[in-house]
This record gives structure tokens, C-alpha cells and sequence, in this order.
């Protein structure tokens, strides 16, 4: 799997910040837009983030494309609505050679691998064998399982990405998507570190658990960092 930050808003902080500005002083977002320091900046992206002024967040768009996920992976990554997609077709693009996504759980070369891999085959020569019947490949498809790889443009706007990376960075999430929020977060982070410093899953960007996982490795982690070292890993104990 690969994620690659393709485009994005040129200067994304600025632009929400300078939308910001608007909302509240008699100037307008254009002279904001080249006047802001660094500095102000910064302040007026966590503020409006503290505030929940999120609307402003939609203001800057990242494009990103997500290559060699799974199509079980992708069913989830459509859901969500605030963003625009563009998904490999399986009716116009043919599958000859097809690198199945296989999940650490069973590629441990045991039973489970050996089961995995010959229901993959299976598929696979059913695929190959339909095409060469003449079958369109919008038909063949249906023989293909959800570990069938794919490739998807995406395009979210940051605040949309906030309640991503709150829904899917989360350990609670399945792992290939949790994979995939993860490295887009990274990315967003280079390009903006203000409205990203405090994204993440609910336990990082709000300190709670909407999922009451009070032994989850993560909320451990950083419980044990709020409470300076102390081994309270439940938010009752505060
Ligand atoms: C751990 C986990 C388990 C899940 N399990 C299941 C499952 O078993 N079955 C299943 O079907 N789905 C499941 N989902 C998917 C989930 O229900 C959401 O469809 C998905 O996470 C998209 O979230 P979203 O609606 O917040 O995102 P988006 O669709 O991007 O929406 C972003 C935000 O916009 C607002 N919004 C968008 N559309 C509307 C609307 N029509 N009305 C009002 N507000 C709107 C909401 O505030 C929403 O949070 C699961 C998700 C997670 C993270």
C-alpha cells in the first residue's frame, strides 16, 4: 500500500487562517491573506479549532492517492461522504496479473495462510477463465474477492480529515484503513502542522474514548503521560 500527498491548497493555513480573520475584523480576507504573520497565524488556527469555528477548515483541500489497498479497505474509505473519489474500474481495466492484499493475521504460513491463498486462487483462475470465455470483465468481476487491490484518488478538505483521522487512526479501526489514515496524517502534517498538531483518534484529539477501551495500549500511553507516570488508565480516576 502507498499513499502519496498528490496536491493540496498551496498555502492551506494560510487560507483558513485569512478566512478566519474575516469573520472578525472589518478587513478583508485578501489583505489578511498576505498581512497574517506566522505567528498570528498560528494563534487564529487554534483558536478557531478550540472554538469548533471548524468551517473554516474546509477551506483547504489535500488530494491524495492511495495505491494497492484493498477493496475491502476502499468500501470503507467511501463512506466517507465529505470528500470526492476516483476509484480504479473494474469494468474497463482488466486484471491480468492480480497482487492480492493478504492480512498479516494469516500470512503466517500455517493453515489459515494455506486456506487464504487457494480461495484467492480460486478466484483468480475463475476470473481469468470468464474473460476468456468472453465474459465482460464488469461480469467477471463479481468472481473477484475483497482482497482485490485497487487504486483511489482522494480529495478531503482538513476539516473532513479531522474527523477521519478521529474515526480511523483509531486502534479500535480495521488495520489496512487504520494504515492508510495514519500516513495521510503524516503527510497533512508536513504541509500543515498548526491544524494538524492535535489530530488524530478521539483519545488524542479529545482525550476520550468514545469506545470505553480504557486498556487500549494507546489510552494507556497517554493517560500515563497526563498523569506524569501514574498508571491510571481509567478517565474516572482523574
Ligand atoms: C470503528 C468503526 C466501525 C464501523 N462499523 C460500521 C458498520 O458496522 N456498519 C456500517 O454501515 N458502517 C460502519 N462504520 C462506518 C460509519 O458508520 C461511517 O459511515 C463512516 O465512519 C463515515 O463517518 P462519517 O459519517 O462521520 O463521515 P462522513 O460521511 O465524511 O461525514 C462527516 C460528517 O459530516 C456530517 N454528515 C455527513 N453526512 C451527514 C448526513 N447525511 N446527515 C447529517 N450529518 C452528516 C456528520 O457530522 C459526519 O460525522 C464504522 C466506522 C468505524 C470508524
Amino acid at each position: 500500500m502507498k499513499v502519496t500527498l498528490l496536491t493540496h491548497t498551496p498555502d492551506p493555513e494560510r487560507v483558513a487562517a485569512a478566512a478566519a480573520r474575516q469573520c472578525y475584523s472589518k478587513f478583508s480576507a485578501t489583505k489578511a491573506y498576505s498581512d497574517l504573520s506566522s505567528e498570528d497565524m498560528k494563534r487564529l488556527l487554534r483558536k478557531i479549532i478550540s472554538s469548533g469555528h471548524l468551517s473554516v477548515l474546509e477551506h483547504a483541500s489535500f488530494t491524495f492517492v492511495v495505491d494497492g489497498i484493498s477493496r475491502a479497505c476502499s468500501h470503507q474509505l467511501v463512506r466517507h461522504r465529505i470528500a470526492s473519489y476516483s476509484q480504479q474500474s473494474q469494468r474497463y481495466v482488466k486484471f491480468d496479473e492480480i497482487d492480492f492484499v493478504v492480512p498479516e493475521s494469516v500470512s503466517k504460513g500455517g493453515e489459515a495462510e494455506k486456506v487464504f491463498l487457494e480461495g484467492l486462487e480460486g478466484c483468480r483462475r475463475a476470473y481469468r477463465a470468464l474473460l476468456e470465455m468472453g465474459i465482460p470483465a464488469e461480469d467477471a468481476r463479481y468472481v473477484l474477492p475483497q482482497a482485490s487491490p485497487t487504486k483511489i484518488v482522494v480529495t478531503m478538505n482538513a476539516r473532513e480529515l479531522l474527523n477521519f483521522f478521529e474515526l480511523r487512526c483509531c486502534l479500535s479501526a480495521q488495520w489496512e484503513i487504520r494504515e492508510v489514515a495514519d500516513e495521510m496524517l503524516s503527510l497533512v502534517k508536513a504541509v500543515a502542522p498548526t491544524v494538524f498538531e492535535a489530530a488524530g483518534p478521539f483519545c488524542v484529539s479529545r482525550r476520550v474514548c468514545p469506545e470505553k477501551k480504557y486498556d487500549c495500549p494507546k489510552w494507556v500511553e497517554l493517560y500515563k503521560s497526563k498523569k506524569g507516570g501514574a498508571a491510571h488508565a481509567h478517565p474516572e480516576a482523574e
